[in-house]
Parts: structure tokens; C-alpha cells; sequence
């Protein structure tokens, strides 16, 4: 017997119109993938996925929309001036605001994603780098900023870009006091270091409740952070995740 299943390969498009698709379908599966591993808070969070076309514009989740009932037709375009130009829900503001100054700031970002889970805004309160202590760990080594500023909800323009500048080059920032934000040239890759720098606040967190972890030495960590931190590893890891939430919700992928 062999499997009736075809390995996962880099996706390419010949239209715009696909390209678009595309990312909106895993836009949608994101938000399904935060709402199971419980990353929702009442209204907070957001992802972003860049439109393929109208390259100042980006798809995100409407307003208070629980994310374990997001579909693809669901999602809201909103331009370079907060507006909603497809989709008849309102944008959070905060969404709007740190999102555009990150897609400004960064071309080569196609997704940003931000939600308040509990191990990341945890952590964000130490107002610490996370330490390379597991090889999944790595992956944020010497590729994540801290925000050490926290001064209310980010509705100032002012701020978002402050955010955007620590950010840099980086694929994730701490923002104290408040949360987990992830980039990627990818939606799959930014959901998944997300989900992943997630993990990683707990898992640094319990080793630091249960004793005095022992650091991955700075060779070996800038080498895994080589092997696990890449664009395509980052895409790649999403990928069983995705076909595993569109079994279960097929109803998502409605448009
Ligand atoms: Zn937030």
C-alpha cells in the first residue's frame, strides 16, 4: 500500500488571482490553529497577509470575530489608510496600526501575527530575550527583539512604527507587558514561528520554574538557528498543520 497523499512542495502561481486565494486560505487556517491552541482573548489578535496585487493593502480578521469561526469569506481587506475597502466588518484599530507599520517597514513581509496567548504575554512581563535552551528554541536565537516599552493599547501611529524599528530584520519581537508578534514571507511561516515562539515562552518558562536550565553554547545554537530558523523550515512546519485543520473544518475554505 502506499499513500494516497502527495508530499507538501513550495506552492508557485501563475495568477494573482491564485496567489490571493492561496493566502487567504491559510490566512483563515491560522486563525482556526489560534482558536484550537486557545491564543484568543475576547477581540485581541490579529494576523496579516500582504494582497498579492495591491501591495500597500492587507487581509486581515474582522473585528471580534471568534478566530475558531473565521472563513476565507470572511476576511476584510483594509488599505494603507485604515480603511475597509472588501468585506462589511469594521478593523480593530490596534490591528491596523501595528500591522501597516510593519508591511511599510518591512517589503519583504507578506504576514504579521499578534495575539495575547498566555505563555508569550507571560514571558513579555520578564522583558527578556528568549535563551536558546531547546533546539526548537533556536530558532529565535540572535532573530527576535524585545520591546521594552509598554504605554496602553497601541492605537498611535507613533508607537506601531517604534515597534516596527525594534523589530528590524528580526521574525519576532516581545512586546512588554503584552505579547508574542511574529513575522514571515510567508502566512504559514509567520503563523507557525508564532505558534512555536509560543511554546517556547512555556517551555522556558517551566525550566526556569524547575531549576537553572543549561544554554545551548552560541555555536551550536547560531548552527540549529540555521537549520530550523529559515524561511522555508518556518513555511514547512506549518504544513501538517494546515492539512490537519482543513480536515477537520473543510468549512473554512468557503468563499
Ligand atoms: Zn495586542
Amino acid at each position: 500500500m502506499t499513500s494516497d497523499r502527495t508530499p507538501h512542495t513550495f506552492p508557485q502561481f501563475t495568477s494573482v488571482d491564485d496567489e490571493r486565494r492561496h493566502r487567504k486560505q491559510r490566512l483563515a487556517a491560522a486563525f482556526r490553529l489560534f482558536g484550537h491552541f486557545g491564543f484568543d482573548e475576547g477581540a485581541a489578535g490579529h494576523i496579516t497577509a500582504r494582497d498579492p496585487e495591491l501591495l500597500d493593502h492587507f487581509w486581515v480578521n474582522p473585528l471580534a470575530m471568534n478566530f475558531k469561526q473565521i472563513r476565507v469569506k470572511d476576511l476584510i481587506l483594509v488599505n494603507h489608510t485604515g480603511e475597509v475597502v472588501e468585506g462589511n466588518w469594521p478593523v480593530n484599530t490596534a490591528a491596523f496600526v501595528i500591522h501597516s507599520q510593519i508591511h511599510a517597514a518591512r517589503p519583504d513581509v507578506v504576514s504579521a501575527a499578534h495575539a495575547h496567548s498566555v505563555h508569550g504575554k507571560a514571558w513579555s512581563s520578564l522583558r527578556r530575550a528568549l535563551d536558546p535552551l531547546t533546539q526548537d528554541s533556536c530558532a529565535f536565537y540572535a532573530d527576535h527583539a524585545v520591546f521594552d516599552d509598554y504605554t496602553g493599547v497601541v492605537i498611535d501611529i507613533e508607537e506601531s512604527k517604534r515597534i516596527a524599528h525594534a523589530l528590524g530584520d528580526y521574525k519576532a519581537a516581545i512586546l512588554a507587558n503584552h505579547g508574542l508578534l511574529t513575522v514571515g514571507h510567508t502566512v504559514d511561516e509567520a503563523a507557525w514561528w508564532f505558534i512555536t515562539m509560543e511554546r517556547t515562552c512555556q517551555a522556558q518558562l517551566l525550566a526556569e520554574a524547575a531549576g537553572k536550565p543549561v544554554l545551548i553554547d552560541k555555536d551550536q545554537a547560531s548552527k540549529t538557528a540555521g537549520q530550523v530558523g529559515n524561511h522555508i523550515a518556518g513555511w514547512f512546519s506549518f504544513q501538517p498543520l494546515y492539512d490537519w485543520v482543513v480536515a477537520q473544518q473543510p468549512d473554512l475554505l468557503d468563499e
